[in-house]
C-alpha cells in the first residue's frame, strides 16, 4: 500500500499528504478473504487524484516498482529512500521491500500480458539485468542457463556477478545446469578468462553441470520446471545471452505455465552437448 502511495506521488506529482490509504479485507467465499487497498483522497472535498490513479495505474506501478527496487537497503527490509517515511514511521519494522516487487511485477504483468499462459509476455522491469540476476537468485529447486559467454562484472545496483549468483545456488543444494554455446578459452591475453576458469572448476567440484553446446535454441533459461510457483522461462529480446552485467539489457521475454515451461526444460535438456568435467587452465582450454 505505501509502494502505490508513494509511486501514485511521485508517478502524478499529488503530494503525499494529499492521498492516503488503508487495508480493508473483503470476504470473497465462507473462508476465503482478500486485502484489499483502498486509497482515498485526504483533502476536504476531495481532488479527484485516486481517479487519476486509477487512469494512469500502470505508471503509478512502473513508478512503486522503481520505488521498492532500492539500492540503499536490502530486500527483506526498507529505508527513507523506498517504503519508509514520517507518516508510516509505526509499520518501519514490517515493511519489507521484496516482497512488494515481487507482488508489483506480477501485478504489472497481469495488466499488461496477453492473458494467455502459453504466449511469451515482455518481461517489466527498469533494470533487466537486476531483475534477471535476482530471479535466478530466488531459484529454489533447478535453473538451466544457456550462455554465449561469462564476464565477472556485477550489474549495476547487485554486488555480486553472475558466477557469485551461480555457485551460491549450489551451496543452497539448487542444481545449476550451465550450457555455453562457444567454446570458453582461457588465455593470458585475457586474465579474466583465467578467473573464470578457475572459478568455474571449483563450481564443477560443487554439483555445476557444464557443457558446450553446438547451436544456440531460443529459450535461454528454466527456472524450477516443475514447481507449480515459480516454475519460469526467459529469452533475450534481442538473441545475445551473455552473463556479464548488461546480460538481458536489451530487453527479456517469459513464460510461467507451468507445463509449458516444463516443456521447454525438456526440450532443452535434450539438445546434446560437449560435458565439461575438468577446466585445463595451463593448455588454456576445455577438454
Ligand atoms: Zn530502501
Amino acid at each position: 500500500m505505501y509502494a502505490f502511495i508513494q509511486g501514485a506521488s511521485q508517478a502524478l506529482q499529488i503530494e503525499r499528504r494529499d492521498i492516503d490509504g488503508v487495508l480493508f479485507p473483503k470476504q470473497m467465499g465462507k473462508n476465503t478473504w482478500m486485502q484489499t487497498i483502498v486509497l482515498f483522497d485526504d483533502v476536504p472535498g476531495g481532488a479527484g487524484h485516486v481517479r487519476q490513479i486509477r487512469e494512469e495505474i500502470i505508471k503509478v506501478i512502473r513508478e512503486a516498482l522503481r520505488i521498492v527496487n532500492c539500492v540503499d537497503c536490502a530486500p527483506d527490509s526498507s529505508c527513507y529512500h523506498c517504503l519508509r517515511d514520517y507518516s508510516n514511521q509505526y509499520d518501519h519494522h514490517i515493511l519489507r521491500r521484496g516482497p512488494v516487487a515481487i507482488f508489483l511485477e506480477g501485478l504489472l504483468a497481469s495488466l499488461m500480458s496477453t492473458g494467455d499462459p502459453s504466449q511469451p509476455n515482455p518481461v517489466v522491469a527498469l533494470n533487466y539485468p537486476r531483475w534477471l540476476m535476482q530471479t535466478v537468485g530466488r531459484t529454489h529447486h533447478k535453473v538451466i542457463m544457456i550462455a554465449d559467454g561469462i564476464g565477472l562484472t556485477p550489474p549495476s545496483g547487485e554486488f555480486f556477478h553472475w558466477l557469485d549468483i551461480l555457485n551460491h545456488l549450489l551451496k543452497r543444494d539448487v542444481q545449476v545446469t550451465l550450457r555455453l554455446t562457444k567454446p570458453f578459452i582461457v588465455t593470458l591475453e585475457k586474465p579474466e578468462t583465467l578467473s573464470i576458469g578457475r572459478y568455474l572448476q571449483l563450481m564443477i567440484e560443487n554439483g555445476l553441470q557444464l557443457d558446450i553446446l553446438n547451436n544456440t535454441p531460443e529459450w535461454r533459461l528454466v527456472i524450477d520446471p516443475d514447481s507449480v510457483d515459480s516454475a519460469r522461462a526467459i529469452k533475450p529480446t534481442n538473441d545475445a545471452f551473455y552473463l556479464d552485467n548488461l546480460c538481458g539489457e536489451g530487453g527479456l521475454e517469459t513464460i510461467t505455465s507451468t507445463s509449458w515451461v516444463s516443456q521447454i526444460s525438456q526440450d532443452l535438456e535434450q539438445i546434446q552437448g560437449k560435458k565439461i568435467k575438468r577446466i585445463f587452465l595451463l593448455q588454456g582450454m576445455f577438454r
